[in-house]
């Protein structure tokens, strides 16, 4: 998309959304971690997304490398809503390795161009990190969301998750398979 295309987008969202905070966006996952300090800090066998990278709790897993894997979120915004971890358990940004953090985001980026391209709906892209509870962390591994958007979506943070409703793992699966053949055809995920 070019700049100007950007522009316009965000015009649009500026002019068409109303603000809303990050509290109205998204009710907390009452049966996760209260705050930081019931978190899994050693990457130890509670930290469900530690167990997703070690392979022994089931995911949807759309890329990995040495350094970070990507995987379907269970809680959908919209359907293709990713998450971008570090392999290694780090309970905030600040304690994820320079190098790794950018690895997430670069990943990140690499992952909102391939939703673009995967036939599934996704007119604008969020990348959402929640650092610490009072920003609206839930599981404190620290991760990126990759979430595609659609026009007359709540505002940027109004993403309105509704946490009631699991998405199946065969619709994941579906989901997943499409974003990993886009990638896969750009070349551009290496
Ligand atoms: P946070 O609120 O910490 O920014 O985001 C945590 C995200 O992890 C939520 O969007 C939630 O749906 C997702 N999540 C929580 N538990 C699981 C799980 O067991 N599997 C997957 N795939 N996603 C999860
Ligand atoms: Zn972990």
């Amino acid at each position: 998309m070019s700049r100007g295309a950007v522009m316009i987008e965000c015009l649009y969202y500026a002019k068409t959304t109303p603000i809303i905070t990050v509290d109205d966006w998204k009710p907390r996952l009452e049966d996760r971690f209260q705050d930081e300090s019931e978190a899994n800090l050693s990457g130890a066998p509670e930290c469900i997304f530690c167990e997703i990278v070690s392979g022994k709790a089931e995911a949807s897993i759309v890329f990995r490398d040495e350094q970070v894997t990507v995987f379907m979120d269970i809680h959908p915004v919209n359907p293709g809503h990713l998450l971008v971890v570090p392999n290694e358990h780090a309970s905030g940004i600040d304690d994820v390795p320079e190098a790794v953090c950018a690895r997430m985001f670069i990943v990140g980026r690499q992952m909102a161009r391939a939703l673009r391209r995967s036939g599934l709906r996704c007119e604008g892209v969020n990348l959402y990190l929640a650092d610490g509870a009072a920003a609206g962390q839930d599981v404190f591994h620290s991760h990126l969301h990759v979430i595609p958007r659609f026009r007359g979506n709540p505002g940027s943070l109004g993403l309105q998750a509704d946490f009631s409703v699991v998405a199946s793992r065969d619709e994941l699966e579906v989901q997943a398979e499409a974003i990993r053949n886009s990638f896969d055809a750009a070349g551009d995920v290496v």
